[in-house]
């Protein structure tokens, strides 16, 4: 099949390559995300290929069905950036790759997590400078801390096991309870409880219309004062004026981020010759007490071949006429 390939670095290549000698698809590699902009470049082809910040919105969707395209292969696991609906409207299919590592993403999650609570990024920059002194470097046990846990699907539970070796209490919020999470000791509670009883919130869940800025001012202010509050999900989960004015009360004691609401415009790019527009995403950095990363939790070699394998398979069901097992719709999403 004919795959254009949106928002390609050089890494997808080399991984999307190796896995189609499998399959035997003509893949077009293409650097620009999808956009209205871009959706030119998608006439010919009967299958394109996106990731996380390729614009797949009404508009778009339409452009897509014109040029003929019949398949919208993400290859992610989230798929807040495409409209369902209007996919479903134009008789376009939509397949994405769930689960592809979520060891990455959680082994990401505490790395974030660790690095705040010992100041890593600070003190990797004092002993290069020569500067051995602790002052400003105090962390804390995490042993014995109170994990909250919001969205327990694959990357949730997998930080759970995490954390349950670091001998924390966990506790989860997620309107749908995972049946592993009895026996990792995860108790589901309230997501007002599991704001008001954690010292470490975690977010997993996907972005929808329901999680959307989950984290504003109100959730907050439920919080134990100083909490530390990790985002490895979407970045419109939090609502990040909210938690500019929580880092600087103090109500937010650390933040870690690998995901930005506003990302699209920053992250996958070498920025550091050019001024940062987004005056928000500016102050942040400026905290002692945040670390974040550029959407990269995912980014294992393990992580990437799985995305390539179970992308091209994808491809290659809906060419042959097979079931999708990872299709995406309205009604369900296939897990
Ligand atoms: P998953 O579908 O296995 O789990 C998501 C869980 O969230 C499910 O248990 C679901 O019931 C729960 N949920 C849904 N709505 C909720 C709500 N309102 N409140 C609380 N929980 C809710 O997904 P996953 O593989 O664990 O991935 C989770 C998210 O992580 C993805 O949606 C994606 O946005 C993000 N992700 C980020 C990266 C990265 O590189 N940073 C990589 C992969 C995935």
């Amino acid at each position: 099949m004919k795959v254009a390939v949106f928002s390609t670095k050089s890494y997808d290549r080399t991984f999307l390559e190796a896995a189609n000698r499998e399959h035997g698809h003509e893949l077009v590699f293409f650097e620009p995300r999808l956009t209205r902009e871009t959706a030119a470049l998608v006439q010919g082809f009967t299958a394109i290929c996106v990731f996380v910040n390729d614009q797949l919105g009404a508009e778009v969707i339409g452009r897509l069905a014109q040029a003929g395209v019949q398949l919208i292969a993400l290859r992610c696991a989230g798929f807040n950036n495409v409209d369902l609906a209007a996919a479903q409207q134009h008789g376009l299919t939509v397949v994405r790759v769930p689960g592809y590592s979520p060891h990455a993403v959680a082994e990401h999650t505490v790395a974030l997590l660790l690095t705040l609570n010992r100041k890593i990024h600070r003190a990797h920059a004092r002993v290069r400078d020569g500067n051995f002194a602790l002052d400003g470097l105090l962390g804390f046990d995490i042993h014995g801390q109170t994990v909250g846990i919001i969205g327990t699907g694959k990357i949730g539970i997998e930080v759970a096991h995490i954390m349950r070796g670091f001998g924390c209490h966990l506790l989860a919020y997620d309107p749908f309870p995972n049946p592993e999470a009895d026996a990792i000791g995860i108790s589901y509670v309230p997501l007002s409880n599991l704001l008001a009883q954690s010292d470490i919130i975690t977010l997993h869940a996907p972005l929808t219309p329901q999680t959307h800025h989950l984290i504003n001012a109100q959730a907050i202010a439920q919080m134990k004062h100083g909490v530390t509050l990790i985002n490895t999900s979407r970045g419109a989960l939090v609502e990040t004026q909210a938690v500019i004015d929580g880092l600087k009360s103090g109500q937010i004691g650390y933040l870690g981020l690998d995901v930005y609401e506003e990302e699209a415009d920053l992250f996958f790019e070498d920025l550091s010759n050019k001024v940062i527009q987004d005056d928000l995403f500016s102050r942040l950095v400026t905290f002692p007490n945040v670390v974040i990363t550029g959407h990269q939790a995912f980014f294992t070699s393990n992580a990437l071949q799985n995305i390539a394998e179970t992308t091209l398979a994808n491809i290659t069901a809906f060419e042959q006429n097979q079931p999708l097992a990872n299709r995406v719709t309205l009604e369900k999403v296939t897990r």
